[in-house]
């Protein structure tokens, strides 16, 4: 299997740089293609004209288990995030450590082109504090509100949480900061429930207001019936609606689907993260939500879409975790063909198995030789180039190109792919048990009297 980067129609890869979303447009305008997505039966009402993308790579992003940013690699992000024009940046949780308080006022000093730098806290003063101490200008405010959370985790009245929740708004306000009420947990919390703290965030000064998915349960239409009840809801007992986020975790892979039914339903914030990184399955993906809506909704989000694959690019080797081939936009594969009746299509008009141009994302597609053919692209590739050859000199060099290939036996391949992956868990294994009670046994000079379940430790 070979690779020839950039093949295809020059003329045509050209227009692409400047055609933008419009080579739809005209393809539908020769008759050549429908496009559903573009019936007003299709296009919601609510629709919003334009999406700000919130991006929490640095906050939520580095939960996912064994990610650790040097400083240098989070401002690094950051600016790569606002560069590609993303609208608020978490940058951290100043409340975690000295360490993480010292790092978000650090990064707050930066200096951005465009985005706002925000920092989360839980509803508690102190959290706030050390966001306001790190000269934070938005702070999102996070509890969770559902009688599991209250129970097992809070141990708190519903009382306390309002109570909480509305002094936390208060005093962040008063020091003239953008609040964003997120609610933990929304997608698994009653409607009145929902309803009663939103309204007591709003009445408290919050500026929008966060439904978070956190473990990613809901289907789109289910959002799509939240997101709606919270709306109307709000605007029926406050007379007014804030800017409505979501948070969607992606645990059935219905992250970027739950999303874009939330802004179906005209919310206008959406949270991601680069390369849909974070805790257990990770978000929303920030290259996926984006070109969905650029491409298939046709909305402004005021991302650059040529800048997601070098964003992704940076959170692969930050994090040191390997982005999935196949992954839409950003995987290495996304705009790879290797069957040969798709290389020939592609030769003949690359739209053919192309949803869009890859130019539009700044990538290239990539046609390989199977092993079953590659005759025509060869012969296209020489004609291109001003070589005559003849057919048995075009089948010789096919020939001695999969002989290239297939010298690679398929045990040899295996085995480079199996070192690949120890070393991968080598270098994200956490600590081992062995080692855990180690530690503790070179603090408390004690050992373990009865057996503890095991527990994987974040590193370091
Ligand atoms: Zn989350």
């Amino acid at each position: 299997m070979v690779n020839f980067r950039s093949v295809g129609s020059l003329a045509y890869r050209m227009e692409c740089g400047v055609m933008r979303k419009t080579i739809f447009k005209k393809l539908e305008a020769q008759g050549l293609i429908a496009n559903y997505n573009r019936l007003r039966k299709n296009l919601p009402p609510k629709l919003p004209d334009r999406v700000y993308v919130w991006d929490g790579t640095l906050r939520e992003g580095v939960e996912t288990p064994t990610v650790f940013l040097t400083y240098v690699e989070r401002v690094k992000l950051a600016k790569l995030l606002d560069e590609a024009g993303v609208s608020i940046i978490n940058v951290g949780f100043p409340a975690l450590s000295e360490e993480e308080k010292n790092a978000v006022k650090r990064i707050a000093n930066e200096g951005f082109q465009q985005a706002s730098i925000a920092a989360s806290a839980r509803a508690t003063k102190s959290d706030v504090e050390a966001c306001l101490d790190c000269g934070i200008k938005e702070i999102p405010i996070f509890t969770p509100f559902n009688g599991l959370n209250l129970q097992y985790r809070l141990k708190m009245s519903r009382e306390q949480v309002l109570k909480n929740t509305i002094e936390c708004i208060e005093y962040a306000k008063r020091h003239g900061v953008i609040v964003d009420f997120v609610l933990e947990d929304a997608s698994r919390t009653p409607l009145q429930d929902i309803l009663q703290i939103f309204e007591a965030a709003v009445r408290a000064g919050a500026d929008r207001l966060v439904i978070a998915d956190t473990v990613g349960f809901l289907r789109p239409l289910s959002m799509r019936y939240l997101v709606s009840h919270v709306r109307d809801g709000l605007q029926q007992s406050l007379g007014k609606v804030p800017p409505l986020s979501v948070h969607c975790h992606n645990d059935f892979g219905l992250a970027t689907a739950n999303t874009l039914a939330a802004v179906e339903e005209g919310v206008a914030y959406v949270q991601t993260c680069v390369a849909g990184f974070g805790e257990r399955a990770g978000v929303a993906p920030l290259e996926e939500v984006v070109a969905a809506l650029e491409i298939l909704y046709d909305i402004d989000t005021g991302v650059d879409m040529k800048k997601l694959y070098r964003l992704a690019q940076q959170a692969e080797k930050s994090f040191a975790l390997p982005i999935q081939f196949h992954k839409p936009v950003v995987g290495e594969n996304a705009f790879a063909y290797e069957v040969e009746e798709h290389v020939e299509g592609m030769l003949a008009h690359p739209l053919l198995y192309e949803p869009f141009p890859p130019e539009m994302v700044e990538r290239e597609p990539q046609l390989y030789i199977s092993r079953s053919g590659g005759r025509q692209l060869v012969q296209k590739r020489l004609e291109a180039a001003g070589i005559k050859a003849m057919p048995w000199q075009i089948d010789e060099i096919v020939r001695r190109i999969r002989s290239l290939q297939e010298s690679m036996d398929k045990g040899g391949a295996q085995m480079i792919f199996y070192q690949i992956k120890r070393l991968m868990r080598e270098l994200r294994k956490g600590i081992t048990e062995e080692e855990f009670w180690q530690i503790v046994e070179q603090v408390t000079r004690q050992k373990p009297k009865i057996p503890a379940p095991p527990l994987k430790v974040k590193e370091p």
